[in-house]
Protein backbone atom coordinates (compact mmCIF):
# COMPACT_ATOMS: atom_id res chain seq x y z
CA UNK A 1 0.00 0.00 0.00
CA UNK A 2 2.87 2.34 0.85
CA UNK A 3 4.35 1.53 -2.56
CA UNK A 4 1.11 2.44 -4.30
CA UNK A 5 1.16 5.76 -2.46
CA UNK A 6 4.70 6.41 -3.66
CA UNK A 7 3.66 5.67 -7.25
CA UNK A 8 0.88 8.22 -6.82
CA UNK A 9 3.37 10.84 -5.72
CA UNK A 10 2.84 10.68 -1.95
CA UNK A 11 5.66 10.23 0.54
CA UNK A 12 4.85 7.58 3.15
CA UNK A 13 6.84 7.96 6.37
CA UNK A 14 5.78 4.95 8.37
CA UNK A 15 3.92 1.65 8.22
CA UNK A 16 2.99 0.64 11.74
CA UNK A 17 0.79 -1.50 13.93
CA UNK A 18 -2.27 -0.12 15.71
CA UNK A 19 -4.40 -1.78 18.38
CA UNK A 20 -5.82 -4.38 16.05
CA UNK A 21 -4.88 -3.07 12.64
CA UNK A 22 -2.08 -1.62 10.54
CA UNK A 23 -1.61 1.98 9.52
CA UNK A 24 0.27 3.91 6.87
CA UNK A 25 1.27 7.51 7.60
CA UNK A 26 2.20 9.91 4.85
CA UNK A 27 3.00 13.58 5.01
CA UNK A 28 0.43 15.87 3.43
CA UNK A 29 -1.20 19.23 4.10
CA UNK A 30 -4.38 17.93 2.55
CA UNK A 31 -6.51 15.07 3.93
CA UNK A 32 -8.00 12.34 1.76
CA UNK A 33 -11.30 10.48 1.99
CA UNK A 34 -11.71 6.79 2.73
CA UNK A 35 -12.90 6.31 -0.86
CA UNK A 36 -9.72 7.91 -2.21
CA UNK A 37 -7.62 5.80 0.12
CA UNK A 38 -9.20 2.59 -1.15
CA UNK A 39 -7.51 3.13 -4.51
CA UNK A 40 -4.17 2.46 -2.80
CA UNK A 41 -5.30 -0.63 -0.90
CA UNK A 42 -4.16 -3.10 -3.54
CA UNK A 43 -1.59 -5.73 -2.84
CA UNK A 44 1.29 -5.87 -5.31
CA UNK A 45 4.05 -8.34 -5.85
CA UNK A 46 7.11 -6.16 -5.56
CA UNK A 47 10.32 -7.31 -3.94
CA UNK A 48 11.56 -4.72 -1.48
CA UNK A 49 14.39 -4.99 1.00
CA UNK A 50 13.73 -4.22 4.64
CA UNK A 51 16.92 -2.92 6.21
CA UNK A 52 16.96 -1.87 9.86
CA UNK A 53 13.23 -1.36 9.71
CA UNK A 54 13.48 0.91 6.68
CA UNK A 55 12.35 0.36 3.11
CA UNK A 56 13.58 2.23 0.07
CA UNK A 57 11.47 2.33 -3.07
CA UNK A 58 11.66 4.68 -6.04
CA UNK A 59 13.81 7.11 -4.11
CA UNK A 60 11.47 7.32 -1.12
CA UNK A 61 12.50 5.83 2.22
CA UNK A 62 10.02 5.00 4.98
CA UNK A 63 9.91 3.17 8.29
CA UNK A 64 8.22 -0.20 8.81
CA UNK A 65 7.23 -1.24 12.30
CA UNK A 66 6.17 -4.70 11.28
CA UNK A 67 7.64 -7.55 9.27
CA UNK A 68 4.74 -8.98 7.28
CA UNK A 69 4.20 -12.54 8.53
CA UNK A 70 2.42 -13.80 5.45
CA UNK A 71 1.21 -12.42 2.22
CA UNK A 72 -1.67 -10.07 2.87
CA UNK A 73 -3.90 -10.15 -0.15
CA UNK A 74 -7.23 -9.14 1.37
CA UNK A 75 -7.15 -5.60 2.66
CA UNK A 76 -10.01 -3.71 4.27
CA UNK A 77 -9.61 -0.05 5.18
CA UNK A 78 -11.34 1.16 8.31
CA UNK A 79 -10.53 4.81 8.69
CA UNK A 80 -8.56 7.85 7.50
CA UNK A 81 -7.46 10.55 9.96
CA UNK A 82 -4.84 13.26 10.31
CA UNK A 83 -2.42 14.13 13.10
CA UNK A 84 0.57 16.36 13.69
CA UNK A 85 3.89 14.70 14.59
CA UNK A 86 5.22 18.18 15.41
CA UNK A 87 4.14 21.77 14.99
CA UNK A 88 5.15 22.07 11.33
CA UNK A 89 3.89 18.91 9.68
CA UNK A 90 0.68 16.97 9.20
CA UNK A 91 0.47 13.25 8.64
CA UNK A 92 -2.46 11.51 7.03
CA UNK A 93 -3.05 8.09 8.56
CA UNK A 94 -4.84 5.32 6.69
CA UNK A 95 -5.91 2.49 8.97
CA UNK A 96 -6.95 -0.95 7.89
CA UNK A 97 -6.71 -4.69 8.37
CA UNK A 98 -5.13 -7.25 6.08
CA UNK A 99 -5.61 -10.99 5.79
CA UNK A 100 -4.18 -13.82 3.76
CA UNK A 101 -7.52 -15.44 2.99
CA UNK A 102 -10.93 -14.15 2.09
CA UNK A 103 -12.39 -16.36 4.84
CA UNK A 104 -10.34 -14.55 7.51
CA UNK A 105 -11.42 -11.18 6.18
CA UNK A 106 -15.06 -12.27 6.23
CA UNK A 107 -14.75 -13.44 9.84
CA UNK A 108 -13.24 -10.09 10.75
CA UNK A 109 -16.02 -8.15 9.04
CA UNK A 110 -18.64 -10.22 10.89
CA UNK A 111 -16.90 -9.45 14.15
CA UNK A 112 -16.66 -5.77 13.23
CA UNK A 113 -20.37 -5.57 12.47
CA UNK A 114 -21.12 -6.96 15.89
CA UNK A 115 -18.56 -4.76 17.64
CA UNK A 116 -19.91 -1.70 15.85
CA UNK A 117 -23.15 -2.26 17.65
CA UNK A 118 -21.74 -2.69 21.15
CA UNK A 119 -18.27 -1.18 21.52
CA UNK A 120 -18.66 2.38 22.77
CA UNK A 121 -15.39 3.45 21.11
CA UNK A 122 -16.66 2.41 17.68
CA UNK A 123 -20.14 3.79 18.41
CA UNK A 124 -18.62 7.08 19.55
CA UNK A 125 -16.71 7.43 16.29
CA UNK A 126 -19.61 6.36 14.09
CA UNK A 127 -22.16 8.57 15.87
CA UNK A 128 -19.71 11.52 15.92
CA UNK A 129 -19.79 11.85 19.72
CA UNK A 130 -16.15 12.11 20.82
CA UNK A 131 -12.59 11.47 19.72
CA UNK A 132 -9.07 10.89 20.99
CA UNK A 133 -6.04 12.36 19.24
CA UNK A 134 -2.33 11.61 19.06
CA UNK A 135 -1.47 15.26 19.58
CA UNK A 136 -3.76 15.60 22.59
CA UNK A 137 -2.39 12.45 24.18
CA UNK A 138 -3.79 9.08 25.19
CA UNK A 139 -6.74 9.07 27.56
CA UNK A 140 -7.62 12.70 26.80
CA UNK A 141 -11.11 12.84 25.32
CA UNK A 142 -12.63 15.58 23.19
CA UNK A 143 -16.42 15.71 23.01
CA UNK A 144 -18.02 16.69 19.71
CA UNK A 145 -21.31 18.68 19.66
CA UNK A 146 -23.47 15.53 19.77
CA UNK A 147 -21.44 14.01 22.60
CA UNK A 148 -21.75 17.28 24.50
CA UNK A 149 -25.55 17.07 24.19
CA UNK A 150 -25.56 13.68 25.92
CA UNK A 151 -23.22 14.95 28.67
CA UNK A 152 -25.37 18.01 29.25
CA UNK A 153 -28.56 15.97 29.44
CA UNK A 154 -26.96 13.65 31.98
CA UNK A 155 -25.83 16.66 34.00
CA UNK A 156 -29.23 18.38 33.81
CA UNK A 157 -30.87 15.26 35.17
CA UNK A 158 -28.33 15.01 37.98
CA UNK A 159 -28.77 18.71 38.82
CA UNK A 160 -32.45 18.02 39.31
CA UNK A 161 -31.73 14.98 41.50
CA UNK A 162 -29.16 16.93 43.51
CA UNK A 163 -31.40 19.88 44.16
CA UNK A 164 -34.24 17.54 45.22
CA UNK A 165 -31.83 16.13 47.81
CA UNK A 166 -30.80 19.49 49.19
CA UNK A 167 -27.42 19.93 47.50
CA UNK A 168 -25.95 23.33 46.78
CA UNK A 169 -23.89 23.35 43.60
CA UNK A 170 -20.41 24.83 43.83
CA UNK A 171 -17.67 25.43 41.31
CA UNK A 172 -13.99 25.03 42.18
CA UNK A 173 -10.73 25.56 40.28
CA UNK A 174 -8.45 22.87 38.92
CA UNK A 175 -5.00 23.67 40.34
CA UNK A 176 -4.03 24.04 43.99
CA UNK A 177 -0.87 24.55 46.04
CA UNK A 178 0.80 21.32 47.07
CA UNK A 179 0.19 22.15 50.71
CA UNK A 180 -3.52 21.48 50.23
CA UNK A 181 -2.70 18.03 48.86
CA UNK A 182 -0.36 17.46 51.81
CA UNK A 183 -3.10 18.24 54.32
CA UNK A 184 -5.58 16.01 52.48
CA UNK A 185 -3.07 13.17 52.29
CA UNK A 186 -3.23 12.89 48.50
CA UNK A 187 0.37 14.09 48.23
CA UNK A 188 1.66 11.03 50.06
CA UNK A 189 -0.97 8.47 49.05
CA UNK A 190 -1.98 9.48 45.53
CA UNK A 191 1.11 11.22 44.22
CA UNK A 192 1.80 8.71 41.42
CA UNK A 193 -1.45 9.55 39.68
CA UNK A 194 -1.25 13.31 40.23
CA UNK A 195 -0.01 16.01 37.89
CA UNK A 196 2.36 18.02 40.05
CA UNK A 197 4.59 20.80 38.77
CA UNK A 198 6.58 23.82 39.88
CA UNK A 199 5.69 27.35 38.93
CA UNK A 200 7.62 30.34 40.32
CA UNK A 201 9.10 28.41 43.24
CA UNK A 202 5.73 27.05 44.17
CA UNK A 203 4.72 23.43 43.82
CA UNK A 204 1.15 23.00 42.60
CA UNK A 205 -1.04 20.03 41.70
CA UNK A 206 -4.00 19.51 39.35
CA UNK A 207 -6.93 18.03 41.25
CA UNK A 208 -7.49 14.27 41.09
CA UNK A 209 -10.46 14.74 43.47
CA UNK A 210 -12.71 17.60 44.51
CA UNK A 211 -12.95 16.91 48.24
CA UNK A 212 -10.26 19.33 49.51
CA UNK A 213 -11.85 22.22 47.59
CA UNK A 214 -15.29 21.48 49.03
CA UNK A 215 -13.74 21.27 52.48
CA UNK A 216 -12.25 24.75 52.02
CA UNK A 217 -15.72 26.07 51.23
CA UNK A 218 -17.13 24.40 54.34
CA UNK A 219 -14.29 25.94 56.36
CA UNK A 220 -14.77 29.42 54.95
CA UNK A 221 -16.96 30.28 57.96
CA UNK A 222 -18.17 28.91 61.27
CA UNK A 223 -20.89 26.31 60.80
CA UNK A 224 -23.76 25.78 63.20
CA UNK A 225 -25.50 22.45 63.92
CA UNK A 226 -28.62 24.07 62.46
CA UNK A 227 -27.04 24.06 58.98
CA UNK A 228 -26.14 20.38 58.97
CA UNK A 229 -26.13 18.37 56.82
CA UNK A 230 -24.26 20.74 54.51
CA UNK A 231 -24.34 19.22 51.01
CA UNK A 232 -22.13 20.45 48.18
CA UNK A 233 -22.29 19.12 44.63
CA UNK A 234 -20.09 19.82 41.65
CA UNK A 235 -19.53 18.46 38.16
CA UNK A 236 -15.85 18.35 38.96
CA UNK A 237 -13.37 17.76 36.19
CA UNK A 238 -10.46 15.77 37.62
CA UNK A 239 -7.22 14.39 36.20
CA UNK A 240 -5.66 11.08 37.16
CA UNK A 241 -2.58 9.95 35.31
CA UNK A 242 -3.58 6.32 34.72
CA UNK A 243 -1.05 3.97 33.14
CA UNK A 244 -1.17 4.08 29.36
CA UNK A 245 -1.91 0.37 29.08
CA UNK A 246 -4.94 0.72 31.36
CA UNK A 247 -6.65 3.44 29.36
CA UNK A 248 -9.78 2.19 27.63
CA UNK A 249 -12.02 4.52 25.64
CA UNK A 250 -14.32 6.49 27.93
CA UNK A 251 -14.25 3.71 30.49
CA UNK A 252 -10.81 4.75 31.71
CA UNK A 253 -9.43 8.14 30.74
CA UNK A 254 -6.90 10.55 32.23
CA UNK A 255 -9.35 13.42 32.57
CA UNK A 256 -13.01 12.98 33.43
CA UNK A 257 -16.00 14.62 35.07
CA UNK A 258 -17.46 13.35 38.31
CA UNK A 259 -20.97 14.12 39.52
CA UNK A 260 -19.32 14.65 42.85
CA UNK A 261 -20.95 15.44 46.15
CA UNK A 262 -19.75 15.91 49.71
CA UNK A 263 -21.91 15.95 52.78
CA UNK A 264 -20.82 17.33 56.15
CA UNK A 265 -23.03 16.09 58.95
CA UNK A 266 -23.34 15.15 62.60
CA UNK A 267 -22.85 11.50 63.51
CA UNK A 268 -26.48 11.01 64.47
CA UNK A 269 -27.55 12.14 60.99
CA UNK A 270 -25.58 9.41 59.24
CA UNK A 271 -28.30 6.80 59.04
CA UNK A 272 -30.95 8.95 57.46
CA UNK A 273 -28.53 10.49 54.99
CA UNK A 274 -27.07 7.14 53.93
CA UNK A 275 -30.53 5.67 53.46
CA UNK A 276 -31.66 8.48 51.20
CA UNK A 277 -28.40 8.22 49.22
CA UNK A 278 -28.73 4.49 48.65
CA UNK A 279 -32.41 4.80 47.72
CA UNK A 280 -31.75 7.63 45.30
CA UNK A 281 -28.85 5.78 43.67
CA UNK A 282 -31.01 2.71 43.08
CA UNK A 283 -33.77 4.92 41.68
CA UNK A 284 -31.47 6.73 39.23
CA UNK A 285 -29.72 3.56 38.04
CA UNK A 286 -33.04 1.84 37.53
CA UNK A 287 -34.47 4.78 35.61
CA UNK A 288 -31.49 4.63 33.26
CA UNK A 289 -32.07 0.95 32.60
CA UNK A 290 -29.76 -0.71 35.13
CA UNK A 291 -31.56 -2.98 37.53
CA UNK A 292 -31.67 -6.56 38.72
CA UNK A 293 -28.70 -8.70 37.80
CA UNK A 294 -26.90 -5.89 35.99
CA UNK A 295 -26.22 -4.10 39.27
CA UNK A 296 -23.99 -5.43 42.01
CA UNK A 297 -23.64 -3.79 45.40
CA UNK A 298 -20.53 -4.12 47.54
CA UNK A 299 -20.07 -3.16 51.16
CA UNK A 300 -16.42 -2.70 52.03
CA UNK A 301 -15.37 -2.88 55.67
CA UNK A 302 -12.48 -1.71 57.86
CA UNK A 303 -9.02 -2.50 56.49
CA UNK A 304 -6.10 -3.30 58.78
CA UNK A 305 -4.67 0.14 58.38
CA UNK A 306 -7.28 2.73 59.10
CA UNK A 307 -8.06 5.81 61.12
CA UNK A 308 -11.02 6.46 63.41
CA UNK A 309 -11.99 4.44 66.46
CA UNK A 310 -13.26 0.87 66.21
CA UNK A 311 -16.54 2.08 67.69
CA UNK A 312 -17.04 4.68 64.98
CA UNK A 313 -16.25 2.13 62.26
CA UNK A 314 -18.61 -0.42 63.76
CA UNK A 315 -21.40 2.10 63.93
CA UNK A 316 -20.95 3.43 60.40
CA UNK A 317 -20.58 -0.06 58.91
CA UNK A 318 -23.63 -1.20 60.88
CA UNK A 319 -25.64 1.70 59.50
CA UNK A 320 -24.62 0.92 55.91
CA UNK A 321 -25.54 -2.73 56.41
CA UNK A 322 -28.88 -1.81 57.94
CA UNK A 323 -29.68 0.58 55.11
CA UNK A 324 -28.85 -2.01 52.42
CA UNK A 325 -31.04 -4.57 54.15
CA UNK A 326 -33.93 -2.18 54.64
CA UNK A 327 -33.81 -1.05 51.03
CA UNK A 328 -33.84 -4.75 50.13
CA UNK A 329 -30.61 -4.85 48.14
CA UNK A 330 -28.55 -7.97 47.76
CA UNK A 331 -24.96 -7.12 48.53
CA UNK A 332 -21.52 -8.59 48.79
CA UNK A 333 -19.39 -7.88 51.84
CA UNK A 334 -15.80 -7.12 50.91
CA UNK A 335 -14.02 -7.64 54.19
CA UNK A 336 -11.22 -5.19 54.91
CA UNK A 337 -11.57 -3.52 51.50
CA UNK A 338 -12.87 -0.20 52.77
CA UNK A 339 -10.83 2.95 52.31
CA UNK A 340 -8.49 3.72 55.20
CA UNK A 341 -10.76 6.63 56.07
CA UNK A 342 -14.10 4.84 56.33
CA UNK A 343 -16.47 2.10 55.10
CA UNK A 344 -18.17 2.40 51.70
CA UNK A 345 -20.82 1.05 49.38
CA UNK A 346 -20.03 0.72 45.67
CA UNK A 347 -22.45 -0.01 42.88
CA UNK A 348 -20.98 -1.98 39.99
CA UNK A 349 -22.69 -2.23 36.63
CA UNK A 350 -22.21 -4.93 34.05
CA UNK A 351 -21.26 -3.89 30.51
CA UNK A 352 -22.17 -5.57 27.22
CA UNK A 353 -19.22 -7.96 27.49
CA UNK A 354 -20.11 -9.00 31.01
CA UNK A 355 -17.34 -7.00 32.69
CA UNK A 356 -18.13 -5.11 35.88
CA UNK A 357 -17.39 -1.40 36.23
CA UNK A 358 -17.65 0.61 39.40
CA UNK A 359 -19.96 3.58 38.99
CA UNK A 360 -21.87 4.87 42.00
CA UNK A 361 -20.19 5.17 45.36
CA UNK A 362 -21.14 6.25 48.87
CA UNK A 363 -18.18 6.58 51.24
CA UNK A 364 -18.15 7.53 54.89
CA UNK A 365 -15.03 9.50 55.85
CA UNK A 366 -13.71 10.06 59.36
CA UNK A 367 -10.21 11.06 58.20
CA UNK A 368 -10.56 14.27 56.22
CA UNK A 369 -12.60 16.10 58.90
CA UNK A 370 -9.76 15.17 61.27
CA UNK A 371 -6.94 16.23 58.92
CA UNK A 372 -8.61 19.55 58.09
CA UNK A 373 -9.78 20.05 61.71
CA UNK A 374 -13.38 20.61 60.62
CA UNK A 375 -15.87 21.83 63.20
CA UNK A 376 -19.43 22.82 63.81
CA UNK A 377 -20.96 24.46 66.86
CA UNK A 378 -23.50 22.21 68.54
CA UNK A 379 -26.71 23.06 70.39
CA UNK A 380 -24.84 23.69 73.61
CA UNK A 381 -22.25 25.96 71.96
CA UNK A 382 -19.54 23.26 71.96
CA UNK A 383 -17.27 22.80 68.95
CA UNK A 384 -17.59 19.31 67.48
CA UNK A 385 -16.15 17.42 64.54
CA UNK A 386 -18.54 16.56 61.68
CA UNK A 387 -18.41 13.34 59.64
CA UNK A 388 -18.07 13.53 55.86
CA UNK A 389 -19.66 11.47 53.09
CA UNK A 390 -18.29 11.38 49.53
CA UNK A 391 -20.84 10.33 46.97
CA UNK A 392 -21.26 10.07 43.21
CA UNK A 393 -24.19 8.47 41.42
CA UNK A 394 -22.87 8.31 37.86
CA UNK A 395 -19.37 8.16 39.27
CA UNK A 396 -17.72 9.43 36.12
CA UNK A 397 -20.03 10.99 33.56
CA UNK A 398 -17.66 9.78 30.85
CA UNK A 399 -17.66 6.18 32.05
CA UNK A 400 -21.41 6.29 32.55
CA UNK A 401 -21.87 7.46 28.98
CA UNK A 402 -19.76 4.54 27.71
CA UNK A 403 -21.87 2.05 29.66
CA UNK A 404 -25.09 3.67 28.42
CA UNK A 405 -23.93 3.54 24.80
CA UNK A 406 -23.04 -0.13 25.11
CA UNK A 407 -26.14 -1.04 27.11
CA UNK A 408 -28.46 0.57 24.54
CA UNK A 409 -26.25 -0.36 21.55
CA UNK A 410 -26.12 3.30 20.55
CA UNK A 411 -29.93 3.60 20.56
CA UNK A 412 -30.27 5.82 23.62
CA UNK A 413 -33.52 6.79 25.35
CA UNK A 414 -35.09 9.74 23.52
CA UNK A 415 -34.26 12.37 26.16
CA UNK A 416 -30.55 11.59 25.73
CA UNK A 417 -30.48 11.49 21.93
CA UNK A 418 -28.53 14.25 20.17
CA UNK A 419 -31.18 14.14 17.43
CA UNK A 420 -34.63 13.18 18.68
CA UNK A 421 -36.64 13.56 15.48
CA UNK A 422 -35.51 13.44 11.87
CA UNK A 423 -37.98 14.54 9.24
CA UNK A 424 -37.73 12.97 5.80
CA UNK A 425 -39.69 14.71 3.01
CA UNK A 426 -40.46 12.08 0.36
CA UNK A 427 -39.80 14.51 -2.50
CA UNK A 428 -38.54 18.06 -2.83
CA UNK A 429 -42.15 19.33 -3.02
CA UNK A 430 -42.72 18.16 0.56
CA UNK A 431 -39.70 20.03 1.97
CA UNK A 432 -41.53 23.18 3.05
CA UNK A 433 -43.96 21.13 5.12
CA UNK A 434 -40.99 19.29 6.65
CA UNK A 435 -39.18 22.52 7.49
CA UNK A 436 -42.27 23.97 9.16
CA UNK A 437 -42.61 20.82 11.20
CA UNK A 438 -38.97 21.08 12.23
CA UNK A 439 -39.40 24.72 13.32
CA UNK A 440 -42.45 23.80 15.36
CA UNK A 441 -40.64 20.92 17.10
CA UNK A 442 -37.53 23.02 17.72
CA UNK A 443 -39.63 25.76 19.31
CA UNK A 444 -40.98 23.11 21.71
CA UNK A 445 -37.41 22.28 22.73
CA UNK A 446 -37.16 19.08 20.67
CA UNK A 447 -33.88 18.42 18.83
CA UNK A 448 -35.20 17.95 15.31
CA UNK A 449 -33.70 18.14 11.82
CA UNK A 450 -34.70 17.62 8.21
CA UNK A 451 -32.88 15.24 5.89
CA UNK A 452 -34.08 16.27 2.46
CA UNK A 453 -31.14 14.70 0.67
CA UNK A 454 -31.34 13.43 -2.86
CA UNK A 455 -30.95 9.82 -1.86
CA UNK A 456 -33.88 7.41 -1.86
CA UNK A 457 -36.24 7.42 1.08
CA UNK A 458 -35.24 3.92 2.18
CA UNK A 459 -31.57 4.96 2.26
CA UNK A 460 -32.39 7.98 4.43
CA UNK A 461 -34.56 5.88 6.72
CA UNK A 462 -31.72 3.42 7.19
CA UNK A 463 -29.24 6.20 7.93
CA UNK A 464 -31.55 7.75 10.52
CA UNK A 465 -31.92 4.35 12.11
CA UNK A 466 -28.13 3.80 12.10
CA UNK A 467 -27.64 7.26 13.59
CA UNK A 468 -29.74 6.16 16.57
CA UNK A 469 -32.53 8.68 15.89
CA UNK A 470 -35.58 7.42 17.85
CA UNK A 471 -38.30 9.03 15.71
CA UNK A 472 -38.36 9.37 11.95
CA UNK A 473 -41.19 11.42 10.47
CA UNK A 474 -41.89 10.67 6.83
CA UNK A 475 -43.86 13.38 5.04
CA UNK A 476 -45.18 12.89 1.52
CA UNK A 477 -48.07 14.12 -0.58
CA UNK A 478 -50.70 12.45 1.54
CA UNK A 479 -49.30 13.76 4.83
CA UNK A 480 -49.08 17.32 3.46
CA UNK A 481 -52.72 17.19 2.30
CA UNK A 482 -53.99 15.72 5.55
CA UNK A 483 -51.66 17.73 7.81
CA UNK A 484 -50.40 14.50 9.38
CA UNK A 485 -47.13 12.58 9.65
CA UNK A 486 -46.03 8.98 9.26
CA UNK A 487 -44.08 8.04 12.39
CA UNK A 488 -41.36 5.41 12.30
CA UNK A 489 -40.00 4.31 15.64
CA UNK A 490 -37.50 1.73 16.74
CA UNK A 491 -38.17 -1.94 16.18
CA UNK A 492 -39.55 -1.29 12.68
CA UNK A 493 -42.81 0.22 13.91
CA UNK A 494 -44.63 2.42 11.42
CA UNK A 495 -47.76 4.47 12.14
CA UNK A 496 -49.47 6.29 9.28
CA UNK A 497 -51.75 9.32 9.39
CA UNK A 498 -50.68 10.50 12.84
CA UNK A 499 -52.05 13.81 14.06
CA UNK A 500 -49.13 16.21 14.56
CA UNK A 501 -50.36 17.58 17.90
CA UNK A 502 -50.85 14.08 19.27
CA UNK A 503 -47.34 13.13 18.23
CA UNK A 504 -45.92 16.25 19.83
CA UNK A 505 -47.66 15.85 23.13
CA UNK A 506 -46.69 12.18 23.44
CA UNK A 507 -43.11 13.07 22.53
CA UNK A 508 -42.91 15.88 25.08
CA UNK A 509 -44.21 13.48 27.71
CA UNK A 510 -41.58 10.88 26.79
CA UNK A 511 -38.76 13.43 26.92
CA UNK A 512 -40.10 15.21 30.01
CA UNK A 513 -40.32 12.00 31.98
CA UNK A 514 -36.87 10.96 30.77
CA UNK A 515 -38.44 7.64 29.91
CA UNK A 516 -36.44 4.76 28.51
CA UNK A 517 -39.64 3.47 26.84
CA UNK A 518 -40.91 4.72 23.47
CA UNK A 519 -44.01 6.32 25.02
CA UNK A 520 -44.93 7.89 21.67
CA UNK A 521 -45.37 4.50 20.06
CA UNK A 522 -47.23 3.07 23.04
CA UNK A 523 -49.61 6.05 23.10
CA UNK A 524 -50.23 6.32 19.36
CA UNK A 525 -50.59 2.58 18.80
CA UNK A 526 -53.41 2.51 21.33
CA UNK A 527 -55.39 4.98 19.23
ZN1 LIG B 1 -14.53 13.17 47.75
Amino acid sequence: MALNLIDAGYRPVKVGLGERDFFVDFESDRGISLEEAKAFAKNRRVEVQVKERRVKYNGVEFEVELEPAGEARFIYLTNVSTHHPDQDRQYVRIRGVAFETEEELKRYLDWLREAEEVDHRILGERLDLFSFHEEAGPGIVLYHPKGAVIRNELMNYMRQINSSMGYQEVYTSHVYRAVLWRISGHYSLYKDKMLLFRQEDEEVGVKPMNCPAHIMIYKSRTRSYRELPVRFSEFGHVYRWEKKGELYGLLRTRGFTQDDGHIFLAEDQLEQELRSLVEKTVEVLSKLGFRGDDVRVNLSTKPDESIGSQELWDRATGVLRKVLEEVGLKYLVKEKEGAFYGPKIDFDIRDSLGRWWQLSTVQVDFALPERFKLEYVDRGGERRRPVMIHRAIYGSIDRFMAILLEHYRGKLPTWLCPIQVRILPVTFENSAYGLNLMRELTSLGVRAEVDAGEETLSRRVKRAYDDGVPYILVVGKREVEEGTVTVRGRGNVELKGVNVQEFESALLKEIGERSSEQIVLLTLKGK
